[in-house]
C-alpha cells in the first residue's frame, strides 16, 4: 500500500487546535511544565514523558516535588544550568522512576546545547573561551548518554521483573530514541503496543520523524489528532512534516498557534526554520 501525505485543511485544523488548547491545564510530574489536560494518559509537550492524570493528582499533593520542579524551571529561565541540575538531583533522591532520570538527561543535553550556542567568533581572544565551551559541551554530552543508557537498562530490568507499566516502556523507548538505538526503540514500541495502542502510535510518530519520514510522521500525527491523544504534540509533528513537504504556508499557520500554546525550545526552533525557509522561497 502506498502511503500518501494526509489531506490537511489548515483552517479546519486550526479551529480544532484552538478548541483542544482551550482545555484545562495540568502539570507534568517530571518537568513541572503546564500541559493541556486531555484524557487519563498524555505525553508532556516539553519532556515527552508519559503521564497519568489520575496518578498526577496524587503526586502533585507532594508539595516538595512541585516546589523543586518550579525551582528547576526558574533556574532554567536564567540559564543557570548548574543550579537547575543540582536541584533536579534532589528530586532524583526521592523519585526513582525512569521518567525522572530521562528528564535529568534532557536537562544535561539542554546545558550542552547552551554551551555550543555560546561559541562566538566575533569576540577578541575568542579561541580560548570557545575551546572551554566546546570541551564542557562534550563532557555534558557524554554524561547525558551515560544517564540515558543507565535509564534504558533500568527500564529493561523493571520490565523483566514484572513492571508492565507502559510508561516504563515509553521511557525505554525515548531513551533509546535519543541514543539513536533505533532498532531497540522499535522493539520497545512493539512491546508498548501490548499495553497501550495510542502510546505506541505516539512512539511510531516520533520514530518516523527521527528517520526523516515526513509522510509517515504526518499520517500518524493526523491519527493522533483525530484520537485526541496528546494532540498538541501531534500538531508539532504534523507541522514538522509540512515543512519537509514544502507546505510552508500551512506550517506557518500552525507554528504561530503552537508558539502561543507551548513555547518550548523545539517549537521556537521550528518557527525559526519556517521563517528562514519562507524568506528563501
Ligand atoms: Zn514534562
Amino acid at each position: 500500500m502506498i502511503v500518501t501525505f494526509p489531506r490537511i485543511d489548515a483552517k479546519a485544523y486550526t479551529n480544532l487546535l484552538n478548541k483542544i488548547a482551550a482545555g484545562g491545564r495540568v502539570m507534568c510530574q517530571y518537568c513541572g511544565n503546564e500541559n493541556v489536560a486531555l484524557g487519563d494518559t498524555w505525553v508532556c509537550a516539553y519532556c515527552e514523558n508519559a503521564n497519568y492524570a489520575s496518578i498526577l493528582a496524587i503526586k502533585l499533593r507532594d508539595a516538595e516535588l512541585v516546589k523543586s520542579l518550579n525551582l528547576v524551571n526558574d533556574y532554567l529561565s536564567e540559564s543557570d544550568f548548574d543550579s537547575a541540575l543540582a536541584e533536579y538531583e534532589k528530586i532524583l533522591d526521592s523519585n526513582d522512576e525512569p521518567g525522572f532520570h530521562y528528564r535529568y538527561a534532557q536537562l544535561i543535553i539542554q546545558y550542552s546545547n547552551y554551551e555550543v550556542a555560546s561559541i562566538r567568533y566575533d569576540r577578541p581572544g575568542f579561541m580560548e573561551e570557545n575551546a572551554l565551551h566546546r570541551e564542557l559541551s562534550g563532557t555534558l554530552d557524554s554524561r547525558a548518554k551515560m544517564i540515558l543508557s543507565k535509564t534504558a537498562v533500568a527500564c529493561e530490568i523493571a520490565f523483566r521483573n514484572g513492571n508492565k507499566d507502559p510508561f516504563v516502556l515509553h521511557a525505554y523507548f525515548m531513551s533509546n530514541l535519543k541514543l539513536k538505538n533505533l532498532k531497540t526503540a522499535k522493539r520497545a514500541s512493539e512491546m508498548t503496543a501490548m499495553y497501550s495502542k495510542p502510546l505506541q502510535e505516539y512512539q511510531q510518530m516520533a520514530l518516523a520523524a527521527e528517520l526523516g519520514d515526513a509522510t509517515a510522521t504526518a499520517t500518524t500525527a493526523d491519527s493522533q489528532i483525530k484520537k485526541v491523544f496528546s494532540p498538541i504534540n501531534a500538531f508539532y509533528y504534523l507541522t514538522w512534516s509540512l515543512v519537509r513537504a514544502k507546505r510552508l504556508e500551512d506550517a506557518k499557520v500552525f507554528i504561530t498557534k503552537l508558539s502561543g500554546y507551548i513555547p518550548n525550545s523545539s517549537v521556537k526552533a521550528l518557527e525559526k526554520e519556517i521563517t528562514n525557509a519562507m524568506q528563501v522561497a
